[in-house]
């Protein structure tokens, strides 16, 4: 009898420190659906989180389902997000999920603001860079995982000290900034690598993850042993260590933001939200800053075909830069700022390529303000 009665979390809730209803209040953005995005969102689902969004671009292949708990064989060519939803489900159906098909920037900086924490499982160091930046700007704390072969680490970085930008070196920026240059003019030179990983690597490291996670969620800051650090595995020889980051103080990702204010959802270009921000300041707006480039690709020259595209760098398709006729490179010209006189202001909102959620800065006089824009898409 006692035992119908008993909570589901019972034995969890049995930690001193435990807190069941901070965990079922919490909303937790997990960025991967891959071998560690199997692991992190299993546990979230298993401890009952509240509210778990699943982003990742991909589809499930073969070669998944030896690496990812919860993927069958059923779901080949199924979106990774999507299956890794729909089967934490069915581990804990108090959990609510969401998935989003679609690389973690198209949900953009602002996006994150409601998530209690942000938690990664990704292979890529360009999204890993940007989210890193976005949590920064946002205030945010973010968790890091990474494996190759049987090694493996996790890391926690938070508002302050070290960031993943500071731990980068030269080498890792050049292959960074080649990767961005190359992306929209030839996209078959970023076929990515397939990495060495196996199933118990990947486990290891998103239970550490998910066990700093809900450090955080229940509000346990002092418990957190990973933030600013690095804890590193080796699983031949079993040697575990922990390592604090140098955090560099000339790093690019440090701009955080104290606060925001909304862009009404009426205004049909930036020349909008120009004119109401000097408005409410009674000053002219200088200038326009975007949190990353935005590309505009023009028609192509020598054939006519195609049409003019603006947007965020990384919302912009693999192999945009070439003429889809004829493959000559298209002319693109890239911008992290703007003068309020420049045509790009007066473009109608709607042809933009946006984040559902994404931050600008204006400079007005010597000060910046800070504006969401909400996305089309
Ligand atoms: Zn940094
Ligand atoms: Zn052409």
């Amino acid at each position: 009898m006692l035992d119908l009665i008993e909570s589901r979390y019972d034995r969890q809730e049995r930690i001193s420190w435990w807190d069941q209803s901070k965990l079922r209040a919490a909303r937790v953005l997990v960025v991967g659906a891959g071998a560690l995005g199997n692991e992190i969102v299993k546990n979230l689902a298993l401890v009952g989180v509240g509210q778990i969004d699943i982003v990742d671009m991909d589809s499930i292949e073969g070669s998944n389902l030896a690496r990812c708990a919860l993927f069958r064989d059923s779901d080949r060519g199924r979106p990774k997000a999507e299956a890794l939803a729909h089967a934490a489900a069915e581990i804990n159906p108090e959990v609510r999920l969401a998935a989003y098909v679609c690389p973690v920037q198209q949900l953009g900086a602002a996006w994150l603001l409601q998530y209690d924490v942000v938690i990664a499982g990704l292979d890529s160091r360009e999204a890993r860079l940007w989210l890193n930046a976005s949590c920064r700007r946002m205030g945010m704390h973010w968790i890091d995982g990474a494996i190759e072969g049987l090694q493996g680490i996790v890391r926690v970085f938070g508002p302050e000290g070290a960031c993943y930008d500071c731990t980068l070196g030269e080498k890792d920026r050049a292959v960074i900034s080649h990767r961005r240059s190359c992306a929209l003019l030839s996209p078959e030179e970023l076929a990515s690598g397939k990495t060495p990983t196996n199933a118990t690597t990947a486990s290891v490291v998103a239970g550490l993850e998910v066990q700093e996670a809900i450090k955080m969620i229940v509000g346990r800051l002092d418990l957190l042993a990973l933030t600013g650090k690095v804890w590193r595995l080796d699983g031949e020889t079993m040697m575990t260590s922990v390592v604090e980051y140098t955090e560099d103080q000339d790093c690019m990702s440090h701009e955080l933001v104290e606060t925001w204010v909304s862009a009404p959802a009426e205004y049909a270009s930036l020349q909008d939200v120009i004119t109401q921000v000097a408005l409410a300041r009674n000053c002219p707006v200088d200038a326009v800053y975007f949190p990353d480039d935005v590309i505009t690709v023009e028609p192509c020259a020598k054939c006519g075909g195609g049409e003019q595209v603006i947007g965020l760098r990384p919302l912009l398709s693999l192999g945009a830069g070439r003429c889809v006729s004829c493959a000559s490179a298209l002319r693109m010209e890239s911008r992290t700022s703007i003068d309020t006189t420049d045509d790009l202001s007066s473009v109608a909102w709607d042809r933009w390529l946006w984040p559902r959620r994404e931050a600008i800065s204006l400079r007005v006089g010597d000060e910046y303000v800070h504006v969401i824009l909400e996305g089309r898409s």
